[in-house]
C-alpha cells in the first residue's frame, strides 16, 4: 500500500528519516529556512522588516548595485553559465583574470577558483593528504575542513581550541611516516577569534608539517588592504603555503579559491577530483567578483567603519554580560554572545524575543557549536550604522533572561 509509512520501500525510508527528524525536534535542534523577500541588513521576513545581524556579508557588498550591474554585464558578455568543467571548455577570460587578481591580492604565485568553500576544502585536502597521512585540526575548525579530512581518508587529529601547546604535543607524538598537515580557520566562524598563525607556522616548521589556513571570514575584512588574517599578522606565503578563501562572505558574491605556489596549483589541476569533475563557476560571477575586489581596494573606509562599529558594540555590550550572557573575545565582525547557561531553549526564547522587536540574529546550536555553548552569533556589517548597533543593544538589554529564569531544557 503505497503512501503508508513502513509498508513500501519508500515508506520504510521515510519512516526511518521521520524518526531522526522527530529526535532533532525533541532536542530543540530542528532547523528551518526562512524565505526573505528582501536581503541586505534591512531584510523583509514574513511581511515585516527586520534589522539583520546574521549574514556574512561583512562589507555590505552582496546587494551593492555596482556588483549587480557587473553581474548583468558579465552575463551579457559571457552568458549565464560556463557550460563545462574548467579542463574541458569552461575556463573563460574572467576566470583567468580573477585568479590573477586573487593571487596578487594574497601575495601568492597563483590561485585556483572553486565553486564553494566546502568544495575547495575537499579539493585541496584530498590532494595533500590520503590514507596513512595525518591532518591536525583545531577542534573548532569549520565542518568542511573536518569532512574533507574524512573524505580524503587521512587520520584526523584535533587539539583543544587555540591551544598551540596542545597542537605541538599532538604533532610531536605522531608516529611513523606519512605526510602531515596542520589546518586551521584563520578567523573562527562561530567564535570570531583569530588563529595565532605565527605560532602555528613555527609548530608546523618544527614538526615537518605544512600549514593550511582557511581564511573565509578574514578576507576582505582584516589587514591593510583587506587581504585577511595573514596580512594582519604579517605572515608570508613561505610560512603558510596553502591559503583557502571564500568569495561568498565579505566579497559579496559566491565561490572560493586556493592560493599558493605554481606547483600547488598545478597539482590541484591534475589531481583534485572535486575541482576536475565539476562545472566551472559562471563567468558572470567571476566578472562580478572582479568588481568586488575593486571595491575592496578602493573603499578602505568600509573596513574602517566596520572596525568602529565592532569597537562600539563591544564597549557597550559589556553592560549585558555577567550571569545573563557571555560575550566571547573577538575583534572581528563575528560577535558571539552565549546566553545564560548556553542551552538551546533559552537561546531560542531570546532569539524569538529579539525577532518580536524587529531584530534578527543567528541562533547557533550544537552540533555547529559545542554542547552548552549555544549562542547568538551577532555579525556586524559595514552596511550597519551606529544607531543600528544601539537598537540591538537596547533590545538585548530587555530580552536577556536573568539566570534564575533560565529554564533547564
Ligand atoms: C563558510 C565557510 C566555508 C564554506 O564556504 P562556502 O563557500 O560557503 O562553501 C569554509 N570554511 C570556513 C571557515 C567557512 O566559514
Amino acid at each position: 500500500m503505497a503512501g503508508v509509512p513502513g509498508t513500501s520501500p519508500a515508506g520504510r525510508l521515510d519512516a526511518v528519516l521521520a524518526t531522526r527528524i522527530a529526535d532533532q525536534k525533541r532536542r530543540r535542534r530542528y532547523r528551518q529556512r526562512r524565505t526573505l523577500t528582501r536581503g541586505g541588513v534591512h531584510v523583509r521576513l514574513d511581511g515585516r522588516e527586520r534589522l539583520a545581524f546574521c549574514s556574512n556579508d561583512y562589507l555590505g557588498l552582496a546587494d551593492d548595485p555596482r556588483l549587480a550591474e557587473a553581474m548583468a554585464e558579465g552575463a551579457r558578455r559571457y552568458g549565464s553559465g560556463s557550460g563545462a568543467s574548467a579542463l574541458i571548455s569552461g575556463y573563460r577570460t574572467p576566470h583567468e583574470a580573477l585568479e590573477g587578481r586573487l593571487a596578487e591580492w594574497t601575495g601568492r604565485r597563483r590561485a585556483l577558483l572553486f565553486t564553494s568553500g566546502y568544495q575547495a576544502n575537499q579539493g585541496v585536502l584530498s590532494v595533500l593528504a590520503g590514507r596513512g597521512d595525518h591532518v591536525v585540526h583545531d577542534r573548532l575548525n569549520h565542518a568542511s575542513l573536518l569532512d574533507a579530512t574524512r573524505l580524503a581518508g587521512a587520520r584526523l587529529h584535533r587539539y583543544l581550541h587555540a591551544d598551540c601547546d596542545a597542537a605541538r604535543d599532538l604533532l610531536a607524538r605522531l608516529a611513523g611516516g606519512g605526510r602531515r598537515l596542520l589546518v586551521s580557520d584563520g578567523v573562527f566562524s562561530m567564535g570570531g577569534d583569530c588563529a595565532d598563525v605565527a605560532a602555528l607556522a613555527r609548530i608546523a616548521g618544527d614538526h615537518a608539517a605544512s600549514l593550511v589556513i582557511d581564511d573565509a571570514h578574514g578576507l576582505g575584512v582584516l589587514g591593510e588592504s583587506g587581504a585577511g588574517v595573514l596580512q594582519a599578522q604579517g605572515m608570508s606565503a613561505a610560512q603558510v603555503p596553502v591559503l583557502i578563501g571564500t568569495l561568498g562572505k565579505a566579497l559579496g558574491t559566491e565561490g572560493a579559491f586556493v592560493a599558493g605556489s605554481d606547483t600547488l596549483i598545478e597539482a590541484l589541476t591534475q589531481f583534485s577530483r572535486a575541482w576536475i569533475y565539476t562545472t566551472s563557476p559562471s563567468p558572470a560571477l567571476a566578472h562580478a567578483t572582479l568588481a568586488a575586489l575593486d571595491i575592496v581596494r578602493d573603499e578602505p573606509e568600509r573596513r574602517a567603519h566596520l572596525e568602529a562599529l565592532i569597537g562600539h558594540f563591544r564597549r557597550e555590550a559589556k553592560a549585558l554580560t555577567g550571569d545573563r550572557a557571555r560575550l566571547l573575545p573577538s575583534g572581528t565582525p563575528i560577535q558571539p554572545l552565549i546566553i545564560g547557561n548556553g542551552d538551546e531553549a533559552t537561546l531560542l526564547a531570546v532569539a524569538q524575543g529579539l525577532e518580536e522587536d524587529g531584530l534578527w540574529c543567528g541562533a547557533i546550536r550544537p552540533p555547529t557549536v559545542p554542547a552548552g555553548s549555544a549562542r547568538l552569533r551577532i555579525t556586524l556589517s559595514a552596511a550597519h550604522d551606529f544607531d543600528d548597533i544601539d537598537r540591538l543593544l537596547t533590545a538585548l538589554q530587555a530580552r536577556l533572561p536573568s539566570i534564575r529564569e533560565t529554564p533547564h531544557a
